[in-house]
């Protein structure tokens, strides 16, 4: 019993793990360490009876039991009812001050370290979800108080003197019959949601406006409530009828070396209630409207349920609503889900869904890791690329003085010495020449639209996205060369510590642990060919240039230089092949290597590794951390120490002799 709990709790870690979280680590810096789990906590809150919505003597067909439990009638049986525990339960008296300091107030912190945060109203239409976040002027809800404490926050920790300098910017959508409306920029029509080549989310063109007081986020955000969707039902007068998403980002820039920069986002959301089409009476466009928001809701649910059973697939692309929360359910945010309910006994069938909702969801584990990179002044115009959030609207207000605070680089770094700022461009030197060679050849490339390093800003839209496009695929392009990179020199230095090895002592001594191999089969296997990537090309380019080809006849070994067209002619017949102990420690250091950095498809280009081991070992890795020696593989559920050896076989002599001896 317990121990399939506990599998099951590591297949929903996984999925967890590999939906969001996991796909991200790539471009996450910090400890390297897999992140700790966070569950998604779920509060509910329970309102008053109301004005317009209530019979005078009406009795609550639900009710608090404590500070975390509630129980409604059960409709199967009156006699009976059904409890409930989450995270929180507040009752009809509790107060705005109550929620956002129980529940809220506690996750802002961790954007001020860089990771991400949300909050989700869920619950019928009229159960309280717009009080619970926006609330009113007397009553002020949970987004007002986290504007005002984060704005608080950030101006703490980034006053001069500190170690970081911060900013922050909003956001606010709304998702509309599965379209994506910028409301601070109405005109802009539905945008697209996109995934970067690091498994963010994204909204390219969306408006991103800078606030440093609670004045500008309320310049801002009251009249884009107003751009809001709203329409009339029977239910109520000011129902929403499209999920609003306010999104707070936090950027810090560290003002000394190493010069990190770390993202937090907060999603603060006001879903849409799920009607019953019956009871509202809902017709034509409203009925359209309902069936949206349903299907949004009911892929919500689909998702939650994925994650819960640790599915494969977790379902986020169905709807907009949740591909833009994959970072929030599952994925790499601190979450609190506030299910909103009501006490009216109309409400009965609503509240109980809503309360099954809240209760699967608390469930729904997420990794929230730290969002940090190193500032790389040098490809200034493809970090200014990926904050592809500023909209033209943004570029518009670009003379205004607090725009300075998005577009400058550096507009509040302390002046550093030469060497502290080329600091980060050394680590270049080391790089693969072609691959500094494309990097370079990109930074051309969005150079020349416009000056000063912020070329995109003075860009037309189209042309952006291109722009956008092209450095996205320059990054996989990139990501694609680091991985040929890494193999061609592990090969490389294969085969150099070999034939050091060789020059000293022919006869070194055997390979212990795993058995001689001699490779007498494959006749036509004769010489091994090591050749950077580069000199792949130039060899291309000149067939008379030299190679470099290690040669084994009997017990002897030697390291000649050929010219290409004589290789055919010197090949030997048969091969002898001896793995020093260097050598072997090399292949396994660089299996190790990949066993904790390679992704799951990187794994299946080893040998005896499928689809299914990847796997197994990508979600071992997720829960264990890293391999601390190959033989750790052994402790991988569905690997058995049998094939853990023959794969040590397979891939350390496979390194040393099957990639080692190419077709001549
Ligand atoms: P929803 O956004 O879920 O459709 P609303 O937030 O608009 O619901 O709430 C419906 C009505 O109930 C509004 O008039 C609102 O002011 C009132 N209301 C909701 N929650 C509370 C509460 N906790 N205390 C007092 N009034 C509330
Ligand atoms: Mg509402």
């Amino acid at each position: 019993m317990v121990a399939g709990s506990s599998s099951l709790l590591r297949r929903r870690e996984m999925a967890a793990a590999t939906s969001g979280a996991g796909r991200c680590r790539l471009s996450k810096m910090g400890s390297g360490r897999r992140p700790p789990p966070a569950r998604v906590r779920v509060a509910v809150r329970l309102r008053p009876f109301v004005d317009g919505t209530s019979g005078t003597s009406e009795s609550p067909c639900v009710r608090g039991i404590d500070s975390c439990s509630l129980e409604i009638a059960n409709w199967r049986n009156y006699q009976e009812t059904l409890k409930y525990q989450f995270d929180a339960f507040y009752g009809e008296k509790s107060s705005q001050q109550d929620i956002y300091a129980g529940s809220v107030q506690p996750i802002l912190r961790h954007l001020l370290e860089g990771q991400n945060a949300s909050v989700l109203a869920y619950g019928p239409t009229g159960a309280g979800k717009t009080h619970t976040m926006l609330g009113s002027p007397e009553l002020p809800g949970v987004i007002p108080r986290a504007l005002v404490d984060l704005l608080q926050m950030t101006r703490e920790e980034g006053a001069e003197g500190r170690p970081w300098a911060l900013s922050v910017t909003m956001s606010y959508l709304e998702i509309y019959q599965e379209k994506v409306l910028d409301l601070l920029d109405p005109a802009s029509g539905d945008l697209v949601i996109r995934e970067d080549c690091r498994g963010n989310i994204l909204i390219p063109g969306l408006t991103q406006k800078p606030i440093t007081s609670f004045a500008d986020f309320e310049r801002h955000f009251l009249p884009a409530s107003r751009n809001r969707t709203v329409g009339a039902t029977r239910l109520n007068q000011r129902s929403s009828r499209s999920h609003a998403v306010l999104l707070v980002k936090v950027d810090q820039r560290e003002r000394l070396a190493p010069f990190r920069q770390r993202e937090g986002k907060l999603y603060l959301i006001d879903l849409a209630g799920s009607e019953d089409n019956r009871r509202t009476g809902n017709q034509g466009l409203r009925l359209k409207e309902s069936g949206a928001i349903n299907t949004s809701l009911f892929v919500l649910g689909k998702v939650v349920d994925a994650l819960n059973q640790g599915l494969p697939r977790v379902p986020y692309r169905d709807s907009k609503l949740t591909r833009l929360l994959q970072d929030s359910l599952g994925g790499s945010a601190h979450s609190i889900l506030i299910a909103n309910i009501a006490p009216e006994r109309r409400f009965y069938l609503d509240t109980v869904s809503a309360l099954n909702f809240a209760a699967r969801s608390k469930e729904v584990i997420n990794r929230p890791f730290t969002n940090e990179s190193l500032q790389l002044h040098v490809l200034a115009p493809v970090k200014l690329s990926q904050k592809e959030l500023l909209g033209p609207s943004e570029v518009k207000q670009a003379q205004g003085s607090e725009e300075e605070e998005i577009r400058s680089p550096e507009p509040t770094v302390a002046p550093v010495s030469a060497s502290q700022k080329l600091s980060p461009l050394q680590k270049l030197s080391s790089m693969d020449p072609a691959m500094l060679e494309r990097l370079l050849s990109l930074d051309r490339l969005l150079g020349s639209h416009g000056t000063q390093g912020t070329p995109l800003l003075n860009t037309p839209k189209r042309e952006r996205m291109v722009l956008i496009k092209t450095v996205e695929e320059k990054d996989l392009e990139i990501e694609r060369l680091k991985m040929k990179q890494k193999e061609l020199e592990a090969k490389v230095l294969a085969q150099e510590a070999s034939d050091a090895k060789e020059k000293e002592n022919c006869s070194l001594t055997m390979l212990r642990p795993l058995p001689r191999r001699t490779v007498t089969t494959a006749k036509p296997l004769k010489k091994a060919v090591v050749m950077p990537l580069q000199l792949i090309q130039e060899q291309a380019a000149s067939p008379s240039a030299e190679i470099h080809i290690l040669k084994k006849k009997g017990q002897k070994r030697k390291l000649e230089s050929l010219d290409a067209s004589e290789t055919q002619e010197k090949a030997e017949d048969c091969w002898e092949l001896q793995i020093s102990p260097e050598l072997l420690a090399h292949g396994r250091q660089k299996i190790l290597d990949l066993l904790n950095e390679g992704s799951a498809r990187d794994l299946r280009s080893l040998q005896r590794i499928g689809q299914k081991k990847a796997q197994l070992i990508v979600g071992w890795r997720e829960l264990h951390g890293p391999f601390t020696q190959v033989e750790d593989l052994e402790r991988v559920e569905g690997i058995s120490g049998k094939q853990m050896e023959s794969f040590l076989k397979a891939n350390i002599l496979g390194l040393a002799a099957g990639q080692r001896c190419g077709p001549s």
